[in-house]
């Protein structure tokens, strides 16, 4: 989709909130509405007009990444709601949208003092409610950050030693998702060995591979803008029939939530899906997170596959199913895959082995 059916939808979203004019200052929502990758820098959308108020620093970023853009280059000195003020003046702005999860109230005051002229609607995930649903470039960026980021697992495991530190791992996979073509991780890699695995964040830390019997990683890259995000557990020892139980439910649980995604499912119907499953092996309190969330140009981004979460699946969104099981003091099972509503239902993009037997290390 390009930009400018971006902004044609996103116009449609301010006249239903009664505004003329809205003003973008969630920096990953002016990305996403201009290809503009840097910061500081606000988008006005009025009915007729974009403009970046941006500063000197990203006139010449500005010219490579979005040439057509309209800038308002503010001066040194000049402040930001200072400039805003004379667009918004000049625009003939009566009631401007902001984006309420992202406005300062120090912005807030500022505007209100030097545009009294003009009333403020606060709206929420106008942008956001677009991004959910991807178009084939941002599916291919993410089938890209899939691809880069499984080259890296697979060196990874291949390498695996029992004298390496939590660390290490975490720090190989950061190097190999650059030297793959990666800008980077789309989050600090996950290495958590034994019971450091009950911990769904865990940090890496000094503790070996050798340790214990599993090791679970989350990772993910970022490949052109766009993200990824992958578990795995990894058996580095015995496999003990309480870890074998533990996975087997695990695996089971993410399998049916995928089966369960097409559209017009609602998005807490497949997380039951899941839940169920590891409820009734007698889990359920140890499952503490929702299903998985989306990807795109965040780690974390809408939709949210998680209880009351009513809002129905649609071709183009791309979600992780993350289903875990938690048992402190003996170690956490996740299991995370990234899936793509497609008309006729999904497809899974992420391709690393998930069977137990295929997750033994040797
Ligand atoms: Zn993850
Ligand atoms: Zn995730």
């Amino acid at each position: 989709m390009s930009a400018e059916k971006r902004l044609a939808k996103l116009k449609r979203a301010i006249r239903s909130t009664g505004a003329d004019a809205m003003l973008v200052t969630n920096f990953v929502n002016v990305s996403y509405l201009t290809g503009f990758t840097g910061d500081d820098s606000f988008l006005f959308v009025g009915a007729d007009q974009e403009l970046l108020i941006t500063d000197e620093r990203y006139t010449i970023q500005l010219g490579e990444e979005c040439p057509d853009l309209k800038l308002v280059v503010r001066a040194p000195g000049q402040s930001i709601h200072e400039a805003l003020a004379k667009v918004l003046k000049s625009a003939r702005v009566r009631l401007l949208a902001v984006e309420a999860e992202s406005v300062t109230i120090g912005l807030l005051t500022r505007l209100e003092q030097a545009s009294p002229q003009i009333d403020i609607v606060s709206t929420s995930g106008a942008v956001e409610q677009l991004r959910m649903i991807k178009d084939r470039s941002e599916i291919a960026a993410t089938r890209h950050a899939v691809e880069i980021a499984e080259k890296a697992f697979a060196v990874v495991r291949a390498g695996l030693r029992p004298e390496q530190t939590e660390l290490d791992v975490a720090n190989q996979i950061d190097q190999l998702i650059r030297l793959f073509g990666g800008s980077g991780c789309s989050f600090p890699p996950i290495v958590a060995v034994g019971e450091r695995s009950a911990l769904p964040h865990a940090t890496p830390g000094n503790r070996l591979i050798g340790d214990a019997n599993l090791v679970l990683i989350d990772w993910g890259a970022i490949g052109s803008r766009y993200m990824s995000d992958l578990t795995r557990v990894l058996v580095t020892g015995k496999i003990s029939p309480k870890l074998e139980k533990v996975y087997e439910v695990v695996l089971k649980a993410q399998r049916r939530a995928i089966q369960a995604i097409r559209p017009g499912r609602t998005l807490h119907e497949v997380d039951a899906v899941a839940r169920k499953i590891i409820a009734d092996a007698g889990y359920g309190k140890y499952f503490g997170h929702g299903l998985g969330h989306g990807i795109g140009l965040e780690i974390h981004e809408a939709p949210r596959l998680a209880p009351g979460q009513k809002l129905p699946l649609a071709p183009g969104m791309i979600v992780t199913v993350e289903p875990g099981i938690y048992l402190p003091r003996w170690g956490g099972i996740r299991i995370e895959d990234d899936i793509l509503v497609t008309k006729q239902g999904h497809e899974v993009l992420t391709n690393v082995e998930k069977e137990l037997s295929a997750s033994v290390v040797s």
